[in-house]
């Protein structure tokens, strides 16, 4: 008998690739448990890395499969900032739960393709049932609306900033702006996400289409200075086309009032975006969702799930209260991909991608397997944990500088403030330490700050003792 083993049939090359899979759970297993206490961040220079791969791999020779796994492990594990350590106070990027790692890895192995509904249906009603739930906490009607993932942020703010152009000017998909005549205009404060710039190049609009608000004292969006600009702007001939409205801010995790926001755009015939690439998932919490108020007025909205949500990258989504501008502004048709129905859109025609990856599935399973109402714990947890910081750092001599319920913690200290320099210093001084990461910003005006942002599902208050402790002995040796 012919004994030729299972694995790698019909593999040219019958690799013992299947013995990873066992790698694989074991790592995944015991990485969860040990990465509280590997170093944040990598103990040699990055560089080194770059010389350790060109040395042992130069893709002549196969390499063993146990090797293979062994190296690759040891890359990633020594040459990572490690973002799941419960001490990563950084920005947004999450720990992730084993369920969404399985998610992703179940996503690999089937391959579905989402571009065409038929060939996907599974992979896309999956998806589909998670956008719905976050359409009816959002306040979007589920008939009229329209949603899809996107590999991130910065996609579905680029998104947003399409279907607006395609709503707001006729001639836009068909002529490009040199059939509008006029410089469509975009606004949000100094404190909105700088995708939008590279959304207004990519768009065609030019950077200088980006209008920065200025913030107001408590680093808001001022919905006053913005009336001011609309005015001037429609004045020269430009077309105020669009607003952002930040729900969570990155360096600041401020919320702008986007009741305000909602009622002006609606008064000027504007769009009105809500960046809550981040905050946007305190929608499932029913104690945090009211921090969010007037996000139901929005045109559209960006959530990323691989920022609060626990799950890996990339996970955005994109969201819009007018379907048919949706469809307008993504429509194509080719000889070769099937005509879509009436009940079903096909994403490839409706969403900026084409062949896509199911992104969704990571979500699903995590929502599934813990329910909303535990999604909305972890959330709140860490949103505990932002306010048991603050609670610390007071205590000990801190003084916190922006004031929003989500858990973005900006912070100074006597000695330091007003010095860029002293206060960077002492952020390096807790990274390079190894057994935490923050970060130090500049803020809305100007003045520098510390910022620790509570991102983990795993942070507990003795990471946050360990944080404060290791602050006080950085100012001390200071
Ligand atoms: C992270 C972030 C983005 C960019 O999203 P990506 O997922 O990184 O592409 C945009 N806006 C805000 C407010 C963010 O926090």
């Amino acid at each position: 008998m012919n004994e030729a083993p299972i694995q790698g049939e019909g593999d040219p090359m019958r690799l013992d690739t299947f013995s990873m899979l066992e790698n694989l759970s074991e790592e995944v297993r015991s990485f969860y448990e040990e990465v509280k206490d590997l170093r944040i961040t990598p103990a040699g220079d990055a560089r080194t890395c770059s010389h350790l791969i060109r040395e042992q791999f130069d893709f002549e020779s196969p390499v063993p499969a146990a090797e293979l796994f062994e190296s690759v492990r040891t890359l990633m594990r020594d040459w990572t900032i490690h973002v799941t350590h419960p001490r990563s106070f950084g920005n947004f990027n999450p720990s992730v739960t084993v369920e969404s790692i399985v998610g992703d890895a179940l996503t690999a192995l089937y391959n579905p393709q989402l571009a065409v509904w038929a060939h996907a249906p599974a992979a896309l009603e999956l998806e589909n049932r998670v956008l719905d739930l976050f359409r009816a906490r959002f306040g979007f009607d589920v008939e009229s609306s329209i949603a899809n993932f996107t590999s991130g942020g910065a996609e579905a703010n680029l998104s947003a900033l399409v279907v607006a152009l395609t709503h707001g000017l006729p001639d836009y998909g068909e002529k490009g702006l040199v059939g509008v005549g006029e410089q469509p205009t975009l606004y949000l404060s100094t404190g909105g996400h700088e995708s939008f710039i590279k959304a207004a190049h990519i768009a065609g609009l030019g950077r200088t289409a980006i209008r920065r608000v200025p913030a107001d004292a408590n680093h808001q969006l001022d919905v006053a200075s913005l009336a001011t600009m609309v005015r001037e702007d429609r004045s020269k001939g430009k077309f105020p086309l669009m607003v952002v409205g930040t729900a969570g801010t990155t360096a600041m995790g401020m919320i702008d009032p986007l009741c305000e926001i909602g009622d002006f755009c609606r008064s000027e015939g504007m769009w009105f975006h809500v960046d809550a690439a981040w905050g946007g998932a305190a929608i499932l919490s029913d104690r945090l969702k009211s921090t969010l108020a007037g996000i139901e007025s929005a045109d559209s909205i960006t959530c990323d799930a691989h920022k609060w949500l626990s799950v890996p990258m990339g996970a955005g989504m994109f969201f819009c209260r007018h379907r048919s501008s949706v469809l307008q502004a993504f429509r194509i048709s080719t000889g070769y991909m099937p005509e879509a129905t009436s009940d079903r859109v096909d994403p490839y025609s409706s969403t900026m991608q084409w062949s896509r990856r199911c992104i969704g599935l990571k979500v699903f399973i995590s929502l599934a397997a813990r329910g909303r109402l535990g999604m909305a714990q972890i959330i709140e947890h860490q949103a505990a944990m932002g306010d048991y910081l603050r609670t610390r750092l007071v205590a000990n001599g801190w003084s916190v500088t922006n004031n929003t319920p989500l858990p973005v913690v900006c912070f100074t200290h006597n000695r330091i403030r007003n010095s860029a320099n002293e206060t960077k210093r002492i952020a390096d001084k807790i990274v390079s330490n190894g057994s935490a990461w923050i970060s130090n910003i500049e803020m809305t005006n100007g003045q520098p700050s510390l910022k620790a942002c509570v991102t983990s599902f795993r942070t507990q208050s003795s990471d946050i003792d360990h944080l404060v402790e290791s602050l006080q002995q950085s100012l001390r040796v200071h």
